[in-house]
């Protein structure tokens, strides 16, 4: 990160510890403010690159207070460089992906982990990612390899992985796949029918992992399907009335994903409030997971219903990014803020909502996807539909923001 800042000159324009808390468009100048812990920062255009998945969810049980080992989020950097109780007993609160990811890790040093599971995830072997000597050469000097092998990368998750939110037959490959691994990797058969899901393939994020079920197989680790009770001054109290020693807690229960702009406030023309706006549609939808009427030269990455769970995200930011540069140079062009008409917004929420009902998670298990049953963060196709959708020039869907009457005032002056 550091390199890229030096690389692209781009200090000059950081802001650090500036988090934003508000902003808001100021209709008479064009222009949005926006309010930092570092003082007001005035903007032609915002660009909203805040992330799906950045703000921690820790379960609330009583007795947190009373624990008295290290309890943590398991996005919480600072905690992991800390060494106490990591050789001791862990308790790992949640199985997907963050957990899957670090089980085998913890378990190599620990003297136990317990897993405590609310419910079990699909878990699809995981291609090697080892490289050899010979396709690091290749990937490091033949131009354009690396850049092939992304592409097949993204080819597979559409042709093979993309399918399976549809449900129904595209699923079953990938489904008994998911079986065999399990039947394979967890020989014991009571453990077998706590690690297999009760819902369909897709309906939550799949992980891939070829690690997680060896782990769990280990002497040290044990895996809870009861579900917890309370914290207790030691660890861990079930609802079955038993309770485990716990030194240190992992939270690996994820993130408030389907909160978008948690904590800030957002006004644009006409005092129109991005949450009161989403609020009235029955949750939050922007053009393409990019922009909302009323919000005048005003972009997000990752916005909602533009998180892949069967592709590289990266890339569909890539392909967001790309078009918001366009919409800049047009918004540049006419020399005016520009936003997403409604007609453009509605054209597309009408192709969302038939995409959405193809896919297996309006009707799926709760998950993170969604927020009560509206689906809120994932894409409903293909990486290369994405690409295709944002194929067009903005010019047909963005129009030029209603001037203040002030801002006309100004403007017949000049
Ligand atoms: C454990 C984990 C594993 C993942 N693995 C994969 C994977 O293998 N493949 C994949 O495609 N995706 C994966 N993802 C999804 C991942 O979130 C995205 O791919 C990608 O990292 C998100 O990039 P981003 O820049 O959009 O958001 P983030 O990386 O979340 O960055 C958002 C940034 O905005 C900052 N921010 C937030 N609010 C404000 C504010 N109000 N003011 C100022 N700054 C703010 C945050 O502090 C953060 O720095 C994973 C996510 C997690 C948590």
């Amino acid at each position: 990160m550091r390199q890229v800042v030096r690389d692209h000159d781009l200090e000059r324009h950081l802001y650090t510890h500036a988090g934003v808390s508000a902003a808001t468009f100021d209709e008479v100048a064009g222009r949005w403010t926006l309010i930092t812990p570092r003082g007001p920062i005035q903007a032609g255009a915002v660009i909203w690159a805040i992330g799906q998945l950045h703000r921690p969810r820790i379960p609330e049980f009583p007795g947190t207070d009373q624990f008295s080992g290290r309890a943590f989020h398991s996005a919480d950097r600072a905690q992991w460089a800390v060494p106490d109780g990591m050789d001791g007993d862990i308790a790992v609160v949640g199985t997907g992906s963050s957990a899957a990811q670090m089980l085998p890790e913890l378990a190599r040093t620990a003297r136990s982990v317990t897993v405590y599971q609310r419910s079990a995830a699909w878990v699809l072997p995981k291609p090697a990612a080892r490289f050899g000597p010979v396709a690091q050469w290749v990937l490091e000097h033949v131009p354009g390899a690396h850049r092939a092998h992304r592409a097949a990368l993204s080819y597979v998750g559409d042709a093979v992985l993309a399918p399976i939110m549809r449900g129904g037959w595209s699923a079953l490959p990938a489904e008994w796949l998911a079986r065999w691994q399990l039947r394979r990797q967890v020989p014991d058969r009571a453990l077998r029918r706590k690690l297999l899901p009760p819902y369909a393939i897709g309906e939550k994020r799949i992980l891939m992992d070829s690690n997680f079920y060896p782990a769990l197989m280990r002497p040290n680790v044990e895996l809870v399907t009861d579900a917890i009770d309370h914290l207790t001054p030691a660890g861990i109290r079930t609802v079955d009335g038993r309770e485990r020693r716990a030194d240190v807690i992992v939270w690996a229960t994820g993130f408030q994903a389907q909160q978008f702009f948690g904590g800030v406030t957002v006004t644009g023309r006409d005092g129109a409030d991005l949450h009161r706006v989403w609020d009235e549609w029955g949750g939050p939808q922007a053009f393409w997971g990019l922009a909302v009427p009323q919000f005048p030269n005003m972009y997000m990455i990752a916005g909602p219903h533009s998180f892949t769970p069967a592709n590289s995200n990266p890339l569909m930011k890539d392909v967001q990014a790309r078009y918001i540069v366009r919409c800049l140079r047009l918004a540049a062009r006419r020399g005016a803020p520009i936003e997403v008409s409604e007609a453009a917004m509605t054209k597309y929420r009408a192709w969302l909502t038939t995409a959405m009902a193809a896919t297996v998670w309006p009707q799926g298990a709760a998950s993170w996807f969604k927020s009560a049953e509206r689906v809120t963060n994932p894409w409903p196709s293909t990486v290369r539909e994405f690409e295709q959708r944002l194929a067009h020039s903005p010019a047909y869907s963005f129009t030029t923001a209603p001037p203040s009457p002030a801002r006309t005032y100004v403007r017949s002056r000049t």
